[in-house]
């Protein structure tokens, strides 16, 4: 590629950005670090009734949690701003009226009534739907007679009548639609705000957009793009239209936007790492048969050719897939990072660090590295680490009849009295702690590893199951543990 290339993500921000449109995100985002160009994000907020407040902002932070950095674009700026469509009316408004000038375009004063008449009327005759071009060819006195009625025309495009508009998809090879399939579309509303048409293809070309990639539902626009172009006389950029996503039934993904939201996952404990992860993969696959691949891997493997034109299907189970295999192999640290909020929201804080050996930050992390392995997504993580966050523990059944048995108190006490005895209580001191223990007791009171074992963690935790009991030891700290060898006792003996 010899300029310097240009993509862009042009979200319409009319709801909360979702897994598809995210993956759009993704693949331009790697095109452009892939092959050193820029990465723009612009809002089409053209659509007045179906914009939603906020959702630009969610589209923008989804983004950023995902790590896909923008070079230009909303809180960013750049060269070619403005980047809401919304503030760049003028714009639009002089490229319509140039098209006018041209004869290129027309002022359609046609009522909504009307249409939709015509369009009942095509559908009895079984026609296609399409504009029937009344007004393409008024006089001059007749649309200064509509205008004294204070008819707010739309602009209409002035579409061939024949031949054919043909584009280059740099995947699919050439398409081609007759023009007689393509009605005269409007690009301006009444409104006065540009359809998308109109607008995308004005700021793909001011934009400098070299690269469009898009899903592959707007190939059918793309004939109208390629007319505006021809009209401006402009080139075309190149196209990629990206494969659709099904559902495992076959089915386009559910419209059901509030499971698939990017946030919803995000809250439900996916980390961006195997979202971004599974996402390239859902349309795109490298040369070999790797599946695990971190965003700056990505970006050095991600070639366009490799990008598929048939549909990918979402599979749920793999996304889950991906998401237990990050939790389990990425560094402990950035695990800790992102569980930050469920602690907060399970417990009203985030580390409970004080009088272990451990710095917050070291405790978090040990925290993680003992419970991860449980988890398949960063949610369930707090149900896993109670103990070590709660004050009062609540014992089951189990752990009941075990801290009743006859040798528990022995266990016990002497756990007690060896703890007393030591300073620094980390995993590695909590580790020997428990082996002199074992040995000490299997030897002089001649009690089995279980007998021992089993009160200990039963006091410390309330459950016969959970993390190494040198990590549980290391994260209560001395005094906690003797603390609740001392309260399970009492409640023994009550
Ligand atoms: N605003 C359109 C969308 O939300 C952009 C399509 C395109 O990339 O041309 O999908």
């Amino acid at each position: 590629m010899s300029e310097r290339v240009r993509v862009r993500f042009a979200p319409s921000p009319t709801g909360p950005p979702h897994l598809g449109n995210v993956r759009t995100a993704l693949f331009n985002w790697l095109f452009a670090r892939h092959y050193g160009g820029a990465f723009i994000i612009r809002i089409e907020d053209t659509d007045v009734a179906r914009t939603s407040e906020g959702s630009d902002r969610l589209i923008l932070e989804g983004l950023r949690w995902l790590g896909l950095d923008w070079d230009e674009g909303p809180q960013k700026g750049g060269g070619f701003g403005p980047y809401y469509q919304s503030q760049r009316l003028s714009m639009y408004h002089s490229h319509a009226q140039r098209l006018i000038e041209e004869r290129q375009a027309y002022r359609c004063y046609c009522s909504p009534q009307r249409l939709e008449e015509m369009r009942h009327e095509q559908q009895g005759r079984g026609q296609p739907p399409g504009y029937d071009r009344t007004c393409r060819d008024l006089s001059g006195a007749e649309a200064r007679r509509f205008e004294a009625q204070g008819i707010e025309p739309v602009v209409r495009f002035s579409v061939p009548l024949d031949g054919e508009t043909a584009f280059h998809d740099s995947l699919r090879g050439e398409i081609s639609f007759a023009n007689s399939t393509v009605d005269d579309f409007v690009i301006l509303k009444s409104d006065g705000y540009p359809t998308y048409h109109l607008a995308n293809v004005v700021d793909d070309h001011l934009m400098e957009v070299t690269d469009v990639l898009r899903a592959d539902e707007w190939i059918p626009s793309a004939p109208r793009h390629i007319l505006l172009y021809k009209a401006f006389g402009w080139d075309p950029p190149r196209y990629i239209h990206l494969p659709l996503i099904l559902d495992k039934s076959g089915g386009k993904m559910s419209k059901r936007l509030g499971e698939t939201s990017i946030a919803a996952y995000r809250r439900r404990g996916y980390l961006p790492e195997a979202v971004v992860n599974y996402l390239a993969l859902l349309g795109w696959s490298p040369a070999d048969t790797q599946e695990i691949f971190r965003l700056d891997e990505l970006v050095g493997r991600f070639t366009w050719e490799r990008i598929s034109v048939s549909p990918s299907t979402f599979d749920q189970e793999r996304l889950d897939w991906f998401n237990r295999w990050h939790i389990r192999h990425l560094p402990a640290g950035r695990i800790a990072q992102e569980v930050v909020p469920y602690l907060r929201e399970a417990y009203d804080r985030d580390e409970r660090s004080q009088g272990t050996a451990y710095s917050p930050e070291e405790w978090l992390e040990l925290l993680v590295d003992n419970v991860r392995e449980e988890v398949d997504s960063l949610d369930q993580l707090p149900a896993h680490v109670g103990f070590a966050f709660l004050d009062g523990l609540a014992f089951t059944a189990e752990a009941r009849e075990v801290l009743r048995a006859p040798t528990a108190r022995t266990a016990l006490e002497a756990f007690a009295e060896r703890l007393k005895s030591v300073d620094r209580l980390g995993v590695a001191e909590a580790s020997s702690l428990l082996r002199e223990l074992g040995d000490l007791l299997v030897e002089k009171e001649h009690l089995k590893a279980r007998e021992i074992m089993f009160p200990v963690r039963a006091s410390l935790t309330g459950s016969l199951h959970g993390p190494s009991l040198a990590a549980v030891m290391a994260l209560l700290g001395k005094e906690r543990c003797i603390q609740r060898v001392r309260d399970s006792q009492c409640s023994l003996s009550s």
